[in-house]
């Protein structure tokens, strides 16, 4: 049965074989990620460009909105764009894949570069709330209709509550972008859970990211209505299990469809489908078709929106 695609995507870093994190981007290339994306049930999503160094980043924006701009089906399936980082916790476990010496903390200047370069397109930023000194940048983005989701971070209650005051509308893929051993109460997955009365929480629906078990207790603690499944999907997705080159990485997407380090050491993203992710939500976490219609079309649209 054919449906018309209707789901949206806040975090994709790449699609179809095609990484949107690479210097040289093609047209063709975009052009191929977004009917995958098209094919595959999505309406839309955010295009997500994370951590390197700003002059990179800058140049990576650029050249998507240029691309973009040239492509009717990539202005159509790309609502925008999703910057993750740089201004993220340096700290080991939180910093996540994201590479150490490209993370900075957060200023006002250089996320002034990074939306210049962008074109008006950046709709959501992830950055670590402790490392934005006032939440001047929070402000900043916030003041222009910019979604701020905290993520790769670890934030006091505290810093959290202010951040919420200055702005803060997300956290981004709870459960990720922080160390596997945490302390058992006041760690920042209870405290993210603790604000889902004013914070969308975004989670990665695979299994893998987050067990399935874990992810209905999350689901009831917050409630379907304040959460948002994303994808956090690589070049791989679309494409199916195998061993593929991504920058410096050599993946291997199993079965499940999770981009691991050769080793299985670390996780790197997903290369899962929007309907994969729904049909999980349905047949492993339990929801209905309308809570997981909720998750993955609904709601990443309304935390969008100012
Ligand atoms: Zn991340």
């Amino acid at each position: 049965m054919t449906q018309p695609p209707e789901f949206f995507d806040l975090q994709v870093n790449g699609y179809g074989g095609v990484d949107f994190n690479q210097d040289d981007l093609g047209a063709d290339a975009l052009h191929t990620a977004c009917a995958t994306l098209r094919a595959d049930g999505v309406a839309g999503i955010l295009a997500t460009i994370i951590t390197e160094d700003l002059p990179v980043m800058c140049a990576r924006l650029n050249r998507l909105m240029q691309l973009r701009a040239g492509d009717p089906l990539a202005a159509s399936v790309i609502a925008g764009f999703h910057i993750e980082g740089p201004f993220i916790s340096p700290h080991d476990g939180y910093r996540g894949a994201h590479p150490k010496d490209a993370v900075r903390p957060a200023e006002v200047g250089a996320m002034q570069r990074l939306l210049d370069a962008a074109g008006g397109l950046t709709r959501l930023v992830t950055l670590a709330p402790e490392f934005d000194a006032g939440l001047r940048v929070t402000r900043l983005l916030s003041g222009q209709r910019i979604a701020v989701s905290a993520g790769h971070c670890d934030p006091s209650l505290d810093q959290l509550l202010a951040a919420l005051d200055a702005g803060l509308r997300l956290f981004t893929h709870v459960g990720n972008g922080c160390p596997m051993q945490l302390p058992r109460h006041d760690n920042v997955i209870q405290r993210a859970l603790s604000l889902a009365d004013r914070l969308w929480l975004t989670f990665i629906a695979d299994g893998v990211h987050v067990p399935f078990f874990a992810l209905r207790n999350y689901l009831k603690i917050a409630g379907v209505d304040r959460c948002v499944v994303v994808t956090d999907a690589i070049a791989p997705a679309g494409k199916g299990p195998g061993i593929y080159r991504l920058g410096r990485w050599e993946l291997n997407i199993g079965d499940d469809l999770v981009a691991r380090a050769p080793d299985g050491s670390h996780l790197i993203g997903s290369a899962m489908s929007m309907s994969r992710a729904f049909d999980n939500l349905v047949r492993q976490v339990g929801l209905s078709e309308g809570e997981a219609r909720r998750l993955t079309m609904m709601n990443p649209r309304a935390a969008m929106e100012p």
